[in-house]
This record gives structure tokens, C-alpha cells and sequence, in this order.
């Protein structure tokens, strides 16, 4: 509440007020990102003696859900002043005052929240100054809509908040807790930089036209101000979040670098305590194995020899390809055989007819041994075909 201005709080001589700032100085004003780990998006502000905090939630789901708007989010505004937060004990219970301001930041912020991208759904914004120093509203509205930005809340602006004031009839700006006081009256302002809006605007106190004036264009100075430090301070969260991400591959190729190291000197141990002997027993098995896959050594020399240049695909398309080579080769081998066996069967039977037949005018007693003959003949040609069909198969 505005005082009547009799109180000296601007030194005459210097200028300067109470706390040695200049009329146009901004408190000492830092904002600190992501602070709450619970929270989507969290802010601190420290703006000279007021240390406030806001934390965001959501968009969530809205209870009870008859408040739920069809066609954009609800933005749910709780600004509490703790107990401490001032030199007297606060009550704890919901004030009058602490009620009009958590209207007065969840309307300014409605303004710039893209709310129409979340409709049925509620934007929570719980701000608890921890120490009040007169102008809580505007660092409070600073720090919710940083907040909101740090939870990823789609926003057309970020709207940066503060007052300024008559104080002995000077045009001041950000009060603090005496000057609000004792002041003639102050002006909270809140303020886009990018897209030069104004969103909440009082007024306490008597102005005149041209203090109303230059009052308001000084905290339009001071929440340009403010917005450099919302933004730097959002820049510093992300910065810490890239370097995280930035200093994870690094960690992991020193990892590899160390798994390589060991495995390079673990095979270099095995390679010294193989001895020649489980050279060749390796190789007599592996041979082993290859007759029993039906592939040949050669084969596989030719592949190794080939494997070594080319890609791992490329190696598995080759290997195909020579077995399927040496496939066919093999069928062919074993066709040729075949006529070859067929055609000296044939010559065997025309020479044994010839026999039969010669025997038969003679004598019948060799008869039965050339029947003998014959019969052990074609037992043998049996067997033939026999392997001949082997072969084939
Ligand atoms: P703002 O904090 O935005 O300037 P007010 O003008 O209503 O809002 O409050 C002025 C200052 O008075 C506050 O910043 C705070 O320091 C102080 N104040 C507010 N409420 C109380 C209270 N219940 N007890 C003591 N001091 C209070």
C-alpha cells in the first residue's frame, strides 16, 4: 500500500536511494532454472531481498472435471506467501491479497500460453514466496513464466515482470519493501520483450498523466532487463543438459578404448599358450569338419584368401558361390562316370552272349560253369549299378 511520500528516500544531493541504487536501477536480480525435480518446469528468483519460488505441473488432467474447458487448458495459478516470508508471522490461510495476485499472474500468463494446444487439460503454477521485499508480484510472475518455459509449455512470449514507482515525487524503478510503502504509489507491470505486449498492468497511488508515462516506459526499460536474465539463465539449464548429453559418447569410446585394450591383451596371452600341437589338432578337426559338411579345404583356402579383402556381405555372397561351382563340377564328375561304366557293361554283355553261345554248341558241362560264370558276372554287374546309382545320387 502507497504511503503519502513525506519520507526521505531519495538522497538530494547523490540522487540515490535508500539501498544506493540510481532512479532507473534494477535490484540485483538472478533466476535459476530446474531447481525442483518433481516439478515439469521450476524456477527460483532472487530480486534483491525476495527469494521466490514457482514450480509448473502439467498439462495434466483437470479434477474435478466439470472445470475442464473443451477447447483449452485451464492455467491454475496459487501464489502463497510462507509464514517466514515476512518479519511478522504470516497466517498460513489463503488471503484476500494472495488471492487477487494468483488472478492477477494466471490472466497474464493465459495471454501467452498457447492453452488452445491442450484443451480439457490443467496448467498448475504454485509460486511460495520464501522471502518477501516488497514487488513480490512482479518477481513472482517472472519466475512462473520461466517456469513455465523450463517445463516446455508452448508460449508465444515469455512475459518478464516489475513496477515502478513515485517515490518523493521521482519516477522509480522496481521498489522494494519501504520505498512500496512509504512510496507515493507504484505501477507492477508485465511485460513481453518479443512481442511487446503489455499483459498485467495496476496501479496503486495518485500519477499524473506524464508520471502514469514515464513510469510505465521505465519498467518497459527494466523488463528488457529482466527477459535478458530469464533468457540466460534458460540458456545455462540447457547448456548443463547438452553437456551432459555431449559428455556421454566421449565416456562410452574410453569405455571401448578400455574393452579393446583388454581383449587385445587377453588374445595376445591365448595366441602365446597355444602350442604347435593344438595348431594341428585345430586344423585335423576342422578338416574333420569340412568332409563332414561336404565342403572342400580347397574351398575354403580359396575363401579365406578372398575373405580377407572384401566385406564380411561380400564374403558370404563368394563362399556361395564357389560351393555352388564346385557343386555342379562334382554332378558333372559323377555323370561322366556313370556312361563311362554303362558303356563298358554294355561291351561286357555283348562279349558274354558271344561266350554263351560258342560254349553252348560244345560242351554242356562248362554250361553249368559258364552259367556259374554268367551268374557271378552279373552279380558283378549288379554291384555296378549298384554303385553307379551311388554315384548318381
Ligand atoms: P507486492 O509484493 O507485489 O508489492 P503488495 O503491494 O500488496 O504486493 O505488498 C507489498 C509488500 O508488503 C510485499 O512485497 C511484502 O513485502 C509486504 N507484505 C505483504 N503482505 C504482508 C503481510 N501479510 N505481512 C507482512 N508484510 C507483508
Amino acid at each position: 500500500m502507497a504511503g503519502d511520500g513525506s519520507v526521505k528516500l531519495i538522497d538530494e544531493k547523490t540522487g540515490k536511494r535508500t539501498d544506493g541504487r540510481k532512479f532507473n536501477e534494477l535490484r540485483p536480480t538472478k533466476i535459476e532454472v530446474g531447481v525442483l525435480n518433481n516439478a515439469d518446469g521450476s524456477a527460483l528468483i532472487y530480486m534483491g531481498n525476495n527469494k521466490i519460488l514457482a514450480a509448473v505441473y502439467g498439462p495434466r488432467e483437470l479434477h474435478p472435471k466439470h472445470l475442464a474447458l473443451p477447447d483449452r487448458a485451464l492455467v491454475q495459478c496459487y501464489y502463497r506467501m510462507s509464514t517466514f516470508s515476512v518479519a511478522e508471522r504470516k497466517s498460513p490461510a489463503p488471503s484476500r491479497r494472495e488471492r487477487e495476485i494468483s488472478k492477477v499472474i494466471s490472466d497474464a500468463l493465459n495471454s501467452v500460453i498457447l492453452t488452445k494446444d491442450f484443451p480439457r487439460t490443467t496448467i498448475d503454477i504454485y509460486i511460495q514466496v520464501l522471502q518477501a521485499d516488497g514487488g513480490t508480484r512482479c518477481a513472482s510472475l517472472t519466475a512462473a513464466c520461466t517456469a513455465l518455459a523450463d517445463a516446455g509449455i508452448p508460449m508465444r512470449g515469455i512475459i518478464s515482470g516489475v513496477a515502478a514507482g513515485l517515490v518523493n515525487d521521482t519516477v522509480v524503478l522496481d521498489l522494494h519493501d519501504i520505498e512500496d510503502q512509504k512510496g507515493s504509489g507504484d505501477i507492477p507491470i508485465g511485460y513481453s520483450a518479443t512481442l511487446d505486449e503489455i499483459s498485467l498492468l495496476q496501479l496503486d497511488g495518485v500519477f499524473t498523466i506524464e508520471q502514469f508515462e514515464e513510469a510505465v516506459k521505465l519498467a518497459i526499460e527494466g523488463a528488457k532487463q529482466i527477459y535478458e536474465i530469464q533468457k540466460e539463465a534458460l540458456r545455462e539449464k540447457y547448456a548443463q543438459i547438452r553437456a551432459e548429453f555431449a559428455g556421454e559418447p566421449e565416456e562410452e569410446e574410453a569405455e571401448e578404448e578400455d574393452t579393446m585394450e583388454i581383449v587385445s591383451q587377453s588374445l595376445a596371452e591365448s595366441e602365446a599358450s597355444v602350442d604347435e600341437t593344438a595348431i594341428d589338432e585345430a586344423v585335423a578337426s576342422e578338416e574333420t569338419e569340412e568332409k563332414k559338411t561336404g565342403e572342400k579345404t580347397t574351398i575354403e583356402i580359396e575363401e579365406v584368401s578372398e575373405v580377407e579383402e572384401v566385406s564380411e556381405v561380400e564374403e558370404v555372397s563368394e563362399v556361395e558361390e564357389v560351393s555352388e561351382v564346385e557343386t555342379d563340377e562334382h554332378q558333372d564328375l559323377v555323370s561322366d562316370i556313370a556312361e563311362e561304366l554303362n558303356e563298358e557293361l554294355d561291351e561286357d554283355e555283348k562279349e558274354l552272349e558271344k561266350e554263351l553261345n560258342s560254349l553252348g554248341t560244345e560242351k554242356p558241362e562248362e554250361n553249368d560253369d559258364t552259367t556259374t560264370t554268367n551268374t557271378t558276372e552279373s552279380e558283378d554287374d549288379e554291384t555296378e549299378h549298384e554303385e553307379i546309382n551311388d554315384l548318381e545320387e
